[in-house]
């Protein structure tokens, strides 16, 4: 597969799934193009937090020291009631579909603290822009018990919105061309399943399959094909799609049933919580970056 004298491979993309491949088949020895067109990756607050099944990928990768050098264990989330700000993490659940918000996360940044709002609105929602315009007067009227959990605050930044469409892409393979990540199908960020979705792809490309494809003169099409019928990346991209169709229909859905799957999906939450720590049971924690990426 080196007809290229100077790369075995070229990735495209230095995106998370990119740079990790970059870096995975980098260390294998591997000969290897990293290429995007931005020299430098530009901030952005997203996969904030890292889950314990894709903190255990990253170390499958040996990729985990590395993340840790800029990372913190979140050890305390749900406690408010200390004081404005007083906490370092805090995920808020709205009260009813009426406005079609998912949940809105507050993370202390230095010197700060930054919002994520997740809603299935258009951008020209009537909400979504009183929130662009009026973003106190919106949380409140969304989020009726915030203010007092907040205390005083003011917004500093601008509020950006950004529209995130769900699609999976065509993988009817080209010749010497895999898709992965985001690229092949993308991710509903309230679901916290892109991690596991890019670092499932990665693994399964460096560790099994580049290495038998780069035993042949080329990488044809079927044999790319049955990196996308993986059983493992089949089920992790499946069950991603699964949980942003459910949080989608738990954050929208305003009949009977949806009102029902709504409180049991809370209290379970609300029991799980309670559970542990009467139980004095340490959960495994997620980790959360201390610095935008
Ligand atoms: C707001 C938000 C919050 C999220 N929160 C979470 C979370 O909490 N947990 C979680 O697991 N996941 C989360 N996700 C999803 C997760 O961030 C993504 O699944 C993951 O970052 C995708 O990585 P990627 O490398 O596939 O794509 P990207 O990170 O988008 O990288 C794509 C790269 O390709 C480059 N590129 C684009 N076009 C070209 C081109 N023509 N040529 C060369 N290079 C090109 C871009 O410059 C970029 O560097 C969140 C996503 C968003 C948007």
């Amino acid at each position: 597969m080196t007809q290229n004298p100077l790369f075995d491979v070229v990735v495209v993309g230095a995106g998370l799934a990119g740079a990790a491949t970059a870096a995975v088949l980098g260390r294998q020895g591997l000969r290897v193009a990293l290429v995007d067109p931005r020299p430098v990756s530009a901030p952005a607050f997203k996969a904030e937090k890292i889950e314990p099944d894709q903190a255990d990928l990253l170390r499958e990768l040996g990729l985990m020291e590395e993340v840790r050098r800029r990372a913190a264990a979140i050890s305390v989330i749900h406690e408010a009631y200390r004081g404005p700000f007083a906490f370092d993490a805090l995920t808020c659940y709205p009260d009813t579909t009426r406005d079609r918000i998912d949940y809105v996360s507050l993370f202390a940044i230095p010197g700060r603290m930054w919002v994520n709002l997740l809603a299935y609105l258009e951008a020209t929602d009537p909400w979504a822009r009183a929130l662009r315009k009026e973003p106190r007067l919106a949380m409140a009227h969304a989020f009726p018990w915030l203010p007092r959990l907040l205390g005083d605050y003011r917004v500093t930044s601008k509020i950006e919105n950004r529209v995130i469409d769900l699609y999976v892409a065509d993988a009817q393979s080209h010749d010497g061309v895999v898709m992965i990540g985001d690229a092949m199908q993308s991710v509903c960020p309230s679901t916290g399943t892109g991690l596991s979705k890019v670092l499932t792809d990665v693994l399964l490309l460096c560790e099994k399959y580049v290495p038998t494809w780069l035993r042949f003169p080329d990488l044809s099409a079927p044999r790319i094909a049955q990196f996308y019928r993986d059983p493992r990346k089949q089920a992790c991209d499946w069950n991603s799609l699964e949980a942003a169709q459910y949080r989608r229909q738990l954050a929208t859905d305003r009949s009977p049933l949806g009102w029902l799957r709504r409180r049991k999906t809370y209290a379970e939450m609300t029991l799980r919580g309670r559970c542990a720590r009467l139980l004095g049971y340490v959960m495994a924690v997620p980790i959360a970056l201390d610095k935008t990426m």
